[in-house]
């Protein structure tokens, strides 16, 4: 059994909720795992533009001084997105994450993109997978003394939620990670757009760019899967083709999660807000209303056990109305289901579990 603490959401004016969430990392006894000057990756998801359900800044502030105390010299860090949005290269994520309230004022420590300017900085990491024998981990998470994952938990369309595993396994991957995670096949280019510019050729490290009569076209055989070509093209003429099936998706990040804690098992913190349980992703420029109410703040050692208890908690809650639920469903229905039928949220559990990452059984500790 791991230890999962947990805090809910009432507060008086002597323990606000900051109060109760450093009493939750105290609980972790986070000074056992921080010596000092350990760079601390502390990893979080910015939020796209025009989403608002990502976390706010002043919890993550509270953290950071917490991790100073404790010796730790903490940063702020995500790394680039393999789709082209606000936060696909360095500039413009950091651009979006000040936009979003994450700047030096507010959260008194660095923020670094982990996987350089355009995504390509990453270091290979061996591991004993299932599906992968080596994954691509950005390389200043990959450096970092110690790993401490903030998440926002909600739902996700190709794992039914998304929450510390899939901030570590999806987000920690560099862009030919996160391509090797979603897709088998190389890129496409799509004729309709494509103006025949040559930008993609002079940038493809291999060679599997060719353009014909005014159009690219990739070379499925030479194309090692970096992605570098979706992000340069200036009309976005070329597309991931998202053609993983969900449950090899998930076994994939659970074993890119094993890469990117690989050296870091007893210098890691997880911490899960189910809070704002959007029915979606926090890469999106939107999210829909809440399926569930406001539960907590849940801190754990063991990445598996703390998803595990998020998600029992929120399928022991009643829908809330006027969500993308579309009947009320009682405590102990499956909410991920309801949302996304197709996908067996399970997998995910069950291969960080077979995986070594963890255990789903778990004690709460309410504090
Ligand atoms: S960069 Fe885009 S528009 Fe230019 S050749 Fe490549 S695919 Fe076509
Ligand atoms: S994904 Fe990388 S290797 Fe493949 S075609 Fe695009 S740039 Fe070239």
């Amino acid at each position: 059994m791991s230890k999962v603490y947990f805090t809910d959401l009432r507060t008086t004016p002597n323990r606000n909720l900051l109060d109760k969430l450093v009493d939750l990392i105290n609980r972790s006894k986070i000074e056992r795992k921080i010596r000092n000057n350990d760079l601390v990756a502390v990893k979080v998801h910015f939020g796209e533009l025009g989403n608002t359900a990502y976390l706010r800044p002043v919890f993550l502030r509270s953290i950071v001084r917490r991790l100073k105390e404790a010796g730790g010299k903490p940063f702020l860090t995500d790394t680039n997105t393999l789709y082209t949005g606000s936060r696909s290269d360095t500039v413009s994520h950091l651009t979006t994450a000040i936009h979003n309230g994450f700047d030096y004022s507010c959260v008194e420590c660095p923020l670094v993109i982990a996987d350089g300017l355009r995504g390509r900085s990453g270091a290979i990491i061996p591991i004993a997978g299932e599906v992968l024998k080596e994954v691509h981990i950005a390389k200043e998470i990959a450096d970092a003394d110690a790993l401490v994952a903030i998440t926002h938990f909600k739902a996700h369309e190709l794992s039914g939620f998304g929450g510390t595993l899939k901030n570590i396994g999806m987000g920690c991957a560099t862009r030919e990670g996160k391509l090797v995670q979603h897709s088998t096949v190389a890129p496409r280019v799509n004729p309709n757009i494509c103006k025949g510019c040559k930008l993609c050729q002079s940038y493809c490290p291999r060679g599997a760019i060719t353009v014909a009569s005014g159009k690219a076209s990739i070379s499925g055989s030479k194309c090692i899967g970096c992605g570098e070509c979706t992000l340069i093209c200036p009309f976005h003429a070329i597309e991931v083709q998202w053609n993983e099936s969900p449950d090899i998706f998930q076994k994939k990040m659970m074993e890119y999660a094993l890469g990117a804690l690989k050296g870091k098992a007893k210098k890691s913190l997880f911490i899960n807000f189910v809070i704002q349980v959007s029915p979606a992703c926090d890469c999106y420029p939107n999210n829909d209303a809440p399926i569930v109410r406001d539960i907590g703040i849940l801190a754990s050692d063991d990445p598996v056990a703390v998803d595990a208890a998020s998600c029992d908690m929120v399928n022991n809650e009643v829908s809330l109305p006027s969500t993308a639920i579309k009947r009320t469903l009682a405590k102990g229905e499956d909410k991920w289901r309801a949302l996304f039928p197709q996908i067996d949220w399970n997998i995910q559990l069950d291969h960080a579990q077979r995986l070594g990452l963890g255990t789903r059984k778990y004690t709460l500790t309410k504090i």
